[in-house]
């Protein structure tokens, strides 16, 4: 055993690694990014024993894992929460096929939306899927539950998923890692060759198998290492405390002493006997849970005889929101006192564009050419160019899902509004933008599409995009008229002819792109850092 310092997202890539996996696939989104990065820069993956892979969007990457696993071997999908918005048709479909070689499929939860556009909790989508969740209440969880789900999706040839939030992705914590890897199963196909084949009949009678092994699943969960009943003497109240809620909870006491009974839950389904067990022994409930109401909404629903349950719905915990220590004292009636009071000189910092950005001279420039229109009519998408919406650029008008800039724009143009234009970045492009793309062409819509190509997906940290270098066969193929797609290069010194483009392009009565190129300048100081360096250690050997 050795102990490594690792985040939440690092122990879980370093637990696959030891567990066997032969394959990661994932969209970037924070905060599940470092997991699959984790693996990218391991020498697992340098030397091509791990497939580690960026797929298009979460949908692909699902499917990628899901076909890693049909073949046997260990697969491991990452996404941030939305994403799995985009992979839900695979992951909600894959448990009916089951899954042969372990699978488990990693999804980040963003509460209090620290970089996201909603807090939505994944642990519905478990439970809608039918399929056993874990979450972990420390780094050295999160590292466990990686060995323990891949051998639980093994055993019951299910996916498994891992359900993680913000504050646990991105701190550090030591983590006692396994001394002998595990090594990576053998090709081996399902024993049924139907198995994966969703035809109705078929299809029935899977779903008949998964409703079967619920009861599997619940005696599963009430056995599991991670789920714990801890006696104490106060019954005035018991307490479930889910995932990271636990960390908050004993914060409050000294020496880590709830004086009341604490049901810890890192396994779901719900194991119903400890649940049954504190409800029975206890005079109230509270129920600390990061994200939605999940387990609040269980309980209220089959226990509600008149004994209080105290949680999110009733106002004890604000319904919205991350926890945190405070939030948990104040629950329990203690002081939350707890950390000290942020000094004045730390002031919010919102974010903004960096100096020099490629985007801030496209939208200088968009802003110029529809300033004889009324304002209201340019749909962006996801992307550091979402930031346009702030001041200075007060620039876009809408941002709601990866890909919705431009059947947004579609829509709004078939309502009449013209000019209609769509902001899109090169990788959103390619993750859902393409099919957008095309239902324009069909309908032949009036809209002006404008491709960000910065040659990078830059807000999660400059992973590849994509669509490097294919942007402009991508339009071709779709049906945008070659004369009707531009290039441009962002710089202050071409603004002159960035105009005149923008304003011919959106006069334009039908589909017309304009893809404004130019690198990101983090990326291109990072990959002139790498030349350096190169040069510099090929000079030394010379
Ligand atoms: S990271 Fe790149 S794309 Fe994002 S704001 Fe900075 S320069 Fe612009």
């Amino acid at each position: 055993m050795q102990k490594l310092l690792l985040l939440g997202d690092e122990a879980i890539a370093q637990a696959a690694l030891d567990a066997g996996l032969s394959g990661i696939y994932a969209y970037p989104g924070t905060p599940s990014t470092e997991i699959t990065e984790y693996v990218m820069n391991s020498k697992e993956a340098k030397t091509g024993k791990v497939v580690a892979s960026w797929g298009t969007n979460e949908k692909t990457a699902m499917e990628a894992a899901l076909g890693m696993s049909y073949a046997g071997k260990r697969a491991m999908v990452c996404m941030k929460h939305v994403g799995l918005n985009v992979a839900a048709d695979a992951f909600v479909n894959s448990s009916i096929t089951g899954a042969n070689g372990g699978l488990i499929v990693v999804a980040a939860d963003d509460p209090s939306m620290h970089s996201s556009q909603n807090e939505q909790d994944s642990r519905f989508y478990g439970k809608f899927a039918l399929i056993p969740i874990l979450e972990p209440g420390n780094q050295q969880e999160a590292y466990d539950m990686v060995h323990y789900g891949f051998e639980l999706s093994e055993k019951f040839r299910i996916p498994v998923m891992l359900r993680i939030t913000t504050r646990l992705a991105h701190s550090r914590s030591g983590v006692a890692t396994s001394k002998e890897p595990r090594p990576q199963n053998e090709i081996r196909l399902p024993e049924n060759l139907r198995q994966f084949i969703l035809l109705p009949a078929n299809a029935r009678r899977q779903y008949k198998q998964l409703l079967g092994n619920q009861a599997a699943f619940i005696a599963e969960s009430e056995n599991s290492p991670f789920n714990k009943l801890i006696d104490h003497k106060d019954k005035s109240l018991g307490i479930i405390a889910c995932g990271l809620a636990y960390n908050y909870l004993i914060e409050n006491f000294d020496d880590f002493n709830v004086p009341h009974p604490v049901l810890r839950i890192g396994q779901y389904p719900l194991p119903e006997k400890m649940v049954r067990e504190l409800y029975d022994s206890c005079d109230s409930l509270l129920i600390l849970e990061d994200g939605y109401p999940v387990v609040e909404e269980m309980i209220r629903g089959f226990m509600d005889n008149g004994k209080p349950v105290k949680g999110r719905l009733d106002g004890t915990i604000p319904r919205d929101g991350e926890l945190n220590p405070n939030i948990v004292a104040r629950a329990l009636g203690l002081t939350d006192t707890y950390g000290r009071d942020i000094p004045a000189i730390v002031s919010n910092r919102p974010p903004q564009l960096c100096k020099g950005c490629p985007h801030i001279y496209s939208y200088n420039a968009l802003n110029e050419a529809l300033a004889s229109v009324s304002k209201g009519r340019v749909f962006s998408d996801i992307g550091c160019y979402t930031l346009g919406a702030l001041e200075p650029f007060n620039a876009i008008n809408s941002c709601v899902d990866m890909g919705a800039s431009i059947t947004m724009a579609k829509g709004a143009a078939d309502a009449g509004l013209t000019p209609a234009i769509a902001v899109i970045g090169d990788s959103t492009f390619t993750h859902s933008g393409m099919t957008g793309l095309l239902d324009a062409v069909l309908s032949k819509s009036n809209i002006t599409v404008i491709i960000l190509d910065n040659a990078t997906t830059a807000m999660t940290g400059g992973q590849d995009s994509a669509a490097l270098g294919k942007i402009e066969d991508i339009c071709v193929g779709i049906g945008v008229e070659k004369e009707h797609i531009r290039i441009l290069n962002p710089l202050p010194k071409n603004h002159e002819e960035s105009l005149r483009i923008m304003k011919e392009e959106i006069a334009y009565e039908g589909v017309s792109v304009i893809i404004p190129r130019r690198e990101c300048i983090q990326t291109a100081a990072r990959r002139f850092k790498e030349d350096k360096k190169k040069r510099e250690s090929t000079k030394t050997e010379a």
